[in-house]
């Protein structure tokens, strides 16, 4: 759509014959996100008014209704993004696409048929897709994929997790706030280690209070079902012990890598550069080693975003056709956002990266239990951190675990891209009661830190 507004005529190669939109709107981010508006709905329902016969959220919903509430969200979604298109006068050709040169694709159609079609400039955004573990047979019924698990027909009353990223974050606590008993093996010595501590310790007390049974370093030695007892088995070891453990599990989601779709699509061929494991070697501009070849997106690795994916393909047509110039972003502007209940964001540093660069940097929080907004929610879990630069309290990092933390982290999004500091919260109106009174707090208690230290109150206001 991009390329369009500089009048240039535009094509775009989709292998789905009835989809466009990709994992964003069929597979992963809207469907995931619809479970979980689901799930906390029925989360906020249960802490508001709870169960008057003490049911589990598991005995009183049906996934069906789930899937309900699911299922014209992403009708409409998928129906906004074919309208957008024929509405910017993009162009669509379905089939597989491969590239012949730095020009030219040759598409096969669903009845196999072949066209050739040249252009200027190539986008590759071919995506991804999971990878496929060695020793456990993802059966799609049982044993399920982050893609499979969001055709489940039924709320399970116990999953297992094999991994630990950022999606099994998501799936553990929205089926926890179903009522899942919900455990996950993690392979790795921690869970999403680029968190902030406090964020982290936050996150962990939200897995005791859920019954999230959380193992890490454990090796998985066979998935397995049990027939007499009618479940699944997950066989594994913990470190460098040799004693098996066993836990007895409705379904397994395995959720491990994810390998980018660079596969029969003759990038190789033409001299488009791969990295090690397969994704497209891109400069900042998202140019590829054939300078009129780009890709943006999962095919080109981290951070495997929608968000993020939006604007490098924006990049790469600004890029091709406008004024490269405008392409300002750096990896200290790229925001975060986890979709766990509740949800966790940040920007800019954490406390540990500051203080690991040296600088001297004092921290403000705010407790949601503070807030009266998450008081009239019923959603009182949550700390919002702000850590800035001790002299002159320019804002360097924002880190939250708690409702609404992946919207409100711009807020220090934008006061950070104006090298603004702490100040801006705590001189402005804010409307009240709102999340984003957090700032307030955190600024305020930031600043109280900063003046115990022994600077004169009155000095830091007046400060730049
Ligand atoms: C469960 C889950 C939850 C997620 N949640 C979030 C979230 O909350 N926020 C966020 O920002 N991101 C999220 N993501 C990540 C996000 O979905 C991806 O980063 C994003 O979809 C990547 O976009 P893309 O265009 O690169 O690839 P895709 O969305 O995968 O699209 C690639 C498209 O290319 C097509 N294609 C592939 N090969 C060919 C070919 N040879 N010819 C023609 N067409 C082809 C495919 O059919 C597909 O339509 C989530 C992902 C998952 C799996």
């Amino acid at each position: 759509m991009q390329s369009t507004k500089f009048d240039k005529k535009v094509l775009i190669v989709e292998a789905s014959e009835s989809n466009i939109g990709g994992t964003w709107i069929s597979k992963g981010t809207v469907p995931s996100k619809a479970l979980r508006a689901a799930a906390k709905l029925i989360q906020s329902f249960e802490s508001q008014f709870g169960d008057e016969k003490g049911r589990k959220p598991y005995e009183r919903f049906r996934m069906e209704d789930i899937m309900a509430y699911k299922k014209p969200i992403l009708e409409g979604k998928n129906k906004k993004v074919k309208d957008d298109i024929i509405k910017n006068e993009v162009d669509t050709a379905r089939g597989w696409g491969r590239l012949i040169d730095g020009h030219t694709v040759e598409v096969v159609d669903h009845l196999n048929e072949k066209k050739i079609y040249t252009a200027s400039y190539i986008l590759v955004s071919t995506g991804s897709s999971p990878t496929i573990p060695k020793n456990i047979d993802i059966d799609h019924t049982k044993i399920l994929d982050y893609t499979s698990i969001l055709d489940l027909t039924h709320i399970p009353r116990r999953l297992v997790i094999i991994g630990s990223g950022t999606i099994a974050i998501e799936f553990a606590t929205v089926f926890a706030a179903l009522g899942t008993r919900v455990a996950i093996l993690n392979e790795e010595e921690d869970v999403v280690p680029f968190l902030d501590h406090e964020i982290k310790s936050a996150l962990l007390k939200t897995f005791k209070k859920k019954n999230i049974q959380l193992e890490n370093k454990i090796s998985i030695e066979k998935v397995a079902s049990n027939d007499l007892r009618n479940c699944d088995e997950v066989h594994y070891k913990i470190g460098e012990s040799e004693r098996l453990q066993v836990v007895e599990t409705d379904h397994v989601l395995y959720i491990g890598g994810k390998a980018p779709n660079t596969k029969n699509l003759g990038l190789k061929e033409v001299g488009v550069e791969l990295d090690e494991h397969g994704y497209v070697s891109v400069n900042n501009m998202y140019q590829s080693s054939i300078e009129t070849v780009f890709a943006a997106g999962d095919v080109i690795g981290q951070p495997s975003l929608a968000s993020a994916s939006f604007l490098q393909g924006r990049l790469a047509s600004v890029k091709m056709f406008g004024n490269p110039e405008e392409i300002t972003n750096s990896d200290t502007d790229l925001p975060f956002g986890i979709y766990s209940i509740p949800e966790i964001a940040g920007i800019g540093l954490t406390e540990d990266q500051a203080i690991e660069l040296g600088m001297d940097i004092t921290v403000g929080r705010a407790y949601y239990e503070n807030l009266t907004k998450a008081d009239l929610n019923h959603e009182t879990d949550g700390i919002l951190k702000l850590i800035f630069k001790t002299d002159n309290l320019q804002l360097v990092g924002v880190q939250i675990y708690g409702e609404y933390a992946a919207d409100l982290v711009h807020l220090g999004q934008s006061v950070m891209a104006n090298n603004g500091s702490i100040k801006f919260f705590i001189q402005r109106v804010l409307n009240y009661p709102t999340y984003t009174e957090a700032y307030k707090i955190a600024a305020f208690n930031g600043l109280n830190r900063v003046s115990k230290s022994g600077v004169k109150y009155k000095k830091l206001l007046d400060r730049d």
